[in-house]
């Protein structure tokens, strides 16, 4: 089996998929659902809908604040409570739609047959329209909009599509899970996709620890592509178990050999990456007319007594799925959203998901015990398995300094918070949120001057003009 990998750094923690023979179940609807209004990258949506309206299943509540932000649908049907700050999982204030549930009665439009539907339109423009008004982010963690992404700048073409299955933070289960059960549905996504991007090549790239959804998806794109020439561009790609090899600029590297600049976006190389639950929710848009209200997630951790890969309709409360799910484990000392190396810390668990969550790992008290931080002993771990070919070291260094030059000059911006150079230093010491801290500030800086500059020649060009 091929061991195609990116070629700077990377780690190999236990991969602990503990739930992989979990099927997708459907968690329970709850009595009252609260929808976020900024669970995308972008601008908040802007609320359509008001206090006391009854919206059904699938109905736009909020459309998008501006160019980079996306449609947000009722997950559920029932009659609007409030729209109003509410705390997300770190005890954020973030605008939200509370709805109480009255049923669960559909938009009419939506297709809810198991139906297996391969044939797709040749127009793009209407397959884009469902991709954008369907409420399409990215799955795989950035929740980027996903019509946006297919909108290549002028001058940018795409040459290959990547679909990410690596799913390679350890623990979660919910991708492999779906190119396991929906592989199908998968495939005619990314050949949607392929259309949309005018590619005739993509790859789906997959973890060589998830030997069954290799040999499942190679069965079903074989059996797709006997059917219909869309199909026949898409290839299964084994890669080595490494993480974070389902980054972006890794994946890249790994499965085209090209490397995305500092401050680069992937279409820069030609290539633009999607994940396989954003696969399955492009064809749920386009073949069914069903936008995004649901994900699924991994419910998972050593101490739990039965795992799940739950469907949980947006806007859950974790308190609700973990009461569903038998209550709280009885060792969970600290709860994730997300997997152990790129999750976040829930702090209200009356929080509610979001498109883009994927899991709730719950940790023990030793799993999460950290030994105290000693001195540097200038090993170079940190940078030996620095994916970004980063000197955490030294970042380190100048961000405890406040030098925000030094940051920026040594690519401080450039991290992609995987942990890695934590979990590698033998110090114990915290780099991840130093590298995290550092990243903001750094990026904070560059915006700042970014801003400056446009709004200087907005002026300059405003003058020309009167003279
Ligand atoms: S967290 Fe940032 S600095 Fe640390 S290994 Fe990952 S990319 Fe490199
Ligand atoms: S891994 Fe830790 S101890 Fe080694 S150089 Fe990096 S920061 Fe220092």
């Amino acid at each position: 089996m091929s061991k195609q990998t990116f070629h700077i750094g990377g780690i190999h923690p236990a991969d602990k998929k503990i739930s992989r023979d979990c099927a997708i179940e459907a968690l329970p609807i709850p009595p009252t659902v609260y929808i976020s209004l900024s669970q995308h990258i972008g601008a908040p949506a802007k609320p359509i809908v008001a206090v006391g309206d009854k919206v059904k299943t699938g109905q736009p509540v909020a459309e998008p604040g501006g160019f980079v932000s996306a449609w947000i649908h009722s997950s559920v049907s029932g009659t609007v409570k409030s729209i109003g700050p509410r705390k997300d999982l770190s005890g954020k204030s973030v605008p939200s739609i509370e709805i109480a549930v009255e049923g669960d009665e559909w938009i009419e439009e939506v297709d809810l047959s198991d139906t297996l539907v391969t044939e797709f339109p040749e127009d793009n423009k209407a397959i884009m329209a469902k991709i954008t008004s369907g409420g399409i982010v990215g799955l795989g963690g950035a929740t980027f909009p996903t019509h946006v992404k297919l909108s290549p700048p002028p001058g940018q073409k795409c040459e290959r599509l990547i679909i990410n299955g690596c799913e390679c933070e350890p623990y979660l289960t919910c991708n492999y899970r779906y190119l396991l059960e929906r592989g199908e549905q998968v495939a005619v996504g990314v050949a949607i996709l392929m259309q949309v991007l005018g590619v005739k090549d993509a790859t789906i790239a997959i973890e060589d620890n998830k030997p069954e959804d290799i040999a499942h998806m190679k069965d079903v794109v074989a059996k797709l592509a006997a059917k219909s020439d869309k199909f026949r561009g898409i290839e299964i790609m084994p890669m080595m178990t490494k993480y974070p090899e389902g980054g972006e600029k890794q994946l890249i590297d790994a499965v085209m050999n090209r490397q995305v600049a500092s401050g680069g976006l992937p279409i820069s190389v030609g290539a633009v990456v999607q994940n396989v639950a954003t696969a399955y929710a492009v064809y749920e848009a386009v073949q069914k007319n069903k936008p995004l209200v649901s994900n699924t997630l991994t419910y998972t951790g050593d101490c739990v007594a039965t795992q799940h890969n739950y469907e949980v309709r947006v806007g859950t409360p974790l308190s609700f799925i973990i009461e569903c799910a038998g209550g709280m484990p009885q060792d969970a000392a600290k709860v994730i959203s997300g997997g152990p190396m790129m999750g976040r810390a829930v702090s209200n668990l009356d929080a509610a998901t979001v498109k883009g969550t994927s899991g709730l790992l719950f940790l023990t008290a030793a799993q999460t015990k950290r030994a105290p931080a000693t001195a540097c002993i200038r090993c170079g771990s940190c940078a030996d398995a620095c994916p970004m070919g980063l000197e955490p070291f030294l970042l380190k260094r100048l961000a405890l300094a406040g030098d925000l030059d030094g940051l920026e000059q040594n690519a401080m911006q450039d991290c992609i918070s995987c942990g890695s150079c934590q979990y590698s230093c033998p110090a114990s010491i915290p780099l991840l949120d130093i590298m995290t801290q550092g990243k903001a500030k750094v990026m904070g800086v560059m915006k700042a001057r970014a801003a400056a500059a446009k709004a200087a020649a907005e002026a300059k060009a405003a003058a020309t003009s009167a003279k």
